[in-house]
């Protein structure tokens, strides 16, 4: 089969690197629709998914660990499509640094509160969950927007930015608390 334009795009934007910037009250989303194959890429510090960035203390909060875990697997309360598009989960896969899924532990010396945003080069991969989403689409056409979730799982974020690339091009949107829903197409 042919690779489509959406195909090569898509393939130029997945080579770029992550644009982390671990901000709090930030996550990132990479929206991408390519036929029925629908792919979404969630990063959000774990300062905002657990709270603490560094190996857990106690049983407390391992367990706070655990639910984050359980809450980012949980596709179905996070990412709500219209039903007729017919939308089928493949398995997420969650990267969590410090852990097997996330390779070794990155030394994270620093302490919180300052110098986030910029410190990009030395504290690339410190703190920052990463999840992939996979859907397959019977009836992409149906698809018109996409409803999170997050916001009620996870209050402590408090704004997505969104890159999305489909069949009419690549381009940016905002999520908040009041605006949790993407609209791929009006
Ligand atoms: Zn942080």
């Amino acid at each position: 089969m042919p690779r489509t334009p959406t195909a090569l795009a898509l393939a130029a934007l997945l080579a770029l690197p992550a644009a982390s910037a671990h901000v709090h009250g930030l996550a990132l989303l990479d929206v991408a629709l390519d036929g029925g194959r629908l792919q979404l890429d969630l990063e959000a510090t774990a300062h905002d998914l657990v709270g603490f960035e560094r190996a857990p203390r106690d049983e407390a909060e391992k367990a706070r660990l655990e639910a984050a875990r359980r809450a980012l697997l949980d596709h179905a309360r996070l990412w709500q499509f219209n039903v007729a598009a017919g939308c089928v989960a493949e398995a997420p896969v969650l990267e969590v640094p410090g852990t097997p899924e996330g390779g070794p532990a990155k030394a994270h010396a620093h302490g919180h509160g300052h110098e986030h945003g910029d410190g990009q080069a030395q504290e690339k991969t410190h703190g920052d969950w990463r999840v992939r989403y996979r859907f397959q689409c019977r009836n992409p056409e149906a698809l018109r927007a996409i409803d999170t979730g997050l916001f009620a799982a996870f209050p402590a974020i408090e704004s997505v930015r969104v890159q999305l690339i489909d069949a009419s091009g690549a381009r940016a949107a905002s999520l908040g608390p009041a605006q949790p829903r993407l609209v791929l197409r009006p």
